[in-house]
């Protein structure tokens, strides 16, 4: 049998979609600058999905520092991994600065978040060692467990009861294999926008011997008074043993990084699979993390506008009676009742005569009948932007529990 017979019968969970899907739900293009009027199949559209959170992605000093490093350095410097020939001056910086900033000793750049998390939890673990962790983690993390050859406990998603069920059993497991725990979970869980309750998780260190390793993609720069994350805000930063962010949110920028103990990280650089056989960040990204680095700490206006936009479209949707679960943090998930033709009809609607451009997330992403679209407010959207989009929401809804989004005809396909 070829192996490629069952990649042509069956394209996948979401691929199966992609004959109508491409191009509009699939990998839909917004072009012109970054920010929360884009142009979408040539028209201005009110942005929801980009995870600008500070509006940092085309703020002019960014852009600024972004042209000149480019130019200085290009794209191609340093070369090679950061073990053999890809170090630099700039790179330590940015570790010591975001070493300075979570408050912690040190710090190791990652290329990306996604390998870097899995390859973080494959250098930590052995097959000895048990994993216990959120069921609501991201992917990234997921398949850091798969790398994993040794037992894991999964708890129900932000259940603190559970989770300590499962360091029981893992505790029991640990002692029979002679390993030890890492329990992962993340600051802020990017879909339904609550905070992992860390607070609660390291209570727990108290009674069971583990590592907490927390993936704070969402929080760090939108959370606590400095904006160094959800540790910083539940006022327990000191008590995570690795933190983890990429800079892929409120950083606008590529690349991540953890942090922790000098010993551990240093024990990560010289033993991360995905950094030591992969090329380094380039300096211009390097330089432009530093500069975001910067603005972020020094600017806290940019999160002060960011909660001012939290609030008005959270407490507005919540005005017109949306329910929009748990969210503590600024990502804002809208749960409605549909099924996916009636999704895709709502969320065409919302596109092409009210010009908002969100998110949605249907089945199998969640169970079959609920409908989650997902807002995320930034520190550059107006007064104007949130007015528009709470009206649209409110006309869309109507005429969704009128049924009268019936099969969604895309206008290209
Ligand atoms: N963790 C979480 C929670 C994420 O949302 C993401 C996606 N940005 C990642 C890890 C992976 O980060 P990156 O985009 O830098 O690969």
């Amino acid at each position: 049998m070829d192996i490629f017979d069952k990649l042509l019968k069956h394209m996948g969970p979401i691929g199966e979609h992609a004959a109508r899907a491409h191009g509009y739900f699939a990998f839909p293009k917004l072009e012109g600058e970054i920010g929360p009027r884009m142009s979408f199949r040539g028209k201005e559209k009110i942005i929801w999905s980009l995870n600008n959170y500070l509006g940092l992605a085309n703020h002019p000093e960014v852009r600024a520092t972004d042209t000149e490093a480019a130019t200085k350095f290009g794209l191609a410097s340093p070369m090679g991994a950061r073990m053999m020939s890809g170090n630099s001056d700039h790179h330590e910086q940015l570790e010591k600065e975001l070493s300075e900033f979570v408050n912690k000793e040190d710090t190791i750049l990652l290329n990306y978040g996604y390998q870097g998390i899995s390859s973080a939890i494959d250098a930590i673990c052995s097959r000895r060692d048990i994993i216990v962790y959120d069921a609501e983690c991201h992917a990234s993390i997921i398949d850091g467990l798969r790398l994993h050859p040794g037992y894991r406990y999964v708890f129900k998603h932000n259940d603190i009861a559970d989770c300590e069920k499962q360091l029981t059993r893992a505790q029991e497991m640990a002692k029979s294999q002679g390993g030890g725990i890492l329990l992962i979970t993340e600051g802020v869980f990017g879909m339904a926008g609550d905070q992992g309750k860390l607070r609660l998780i390291t209570d727990l260190k108290d009674r069971y011997k583990f590592r907490l390793l927390v993936d704070d993609a969402h929080g760090f720069g939108t959370m606590g008074k400095n904006g160094a994350g959800t540790g910083e805000e539940q006022g327990i930063q000191d008590k995570i043993d690795l933190y983890f962010s990429t800079f892929a949110k409120s950083m606008a920028s590529i690349g991540a990084f953890i942090s922790g103990d000098k010993a551990i990280i240093n024990f990560l650089r010289y033993n991360m699979r995905s950094q030591i056989f992969a090329k380094s960040l380039p300096l211009p990204l390097v330089i432009g993390n530093l500069k975001r680095l910067e603005l972020l700490r020094t600017q806290p206006a940019l999160k002060h506008k960011l909660w001012e936009n939290v609030k008005k479209l959270q407490h507005g949707l919540k005005e017109n009676g949306f329910d929009i679960g748990s969210t503590n943090s600024p990502v804002t998930p809208i749960y409605l009742q549909g099924d996916i033709p009636e999704a895709t009809a709502m969320c065409l609607d919302l596109r092409e005569n009210y010009n908002i451009f969100c998110s949605i997330v249907v089945y199998p992403v969640i169970p079959k009948g609920q409908i989650i679209y997902r807002l995320i407010p930034t520190a550059v959207h107006t007064d104007e932007d949130i007015n528009l989009t709470l009206e649209a929401f409110k006309q869309t809804k109507q005429k969704l529990d009128e049924k009268m989004y019936k099969v969604a005809e895309i206008p290209f396909v």
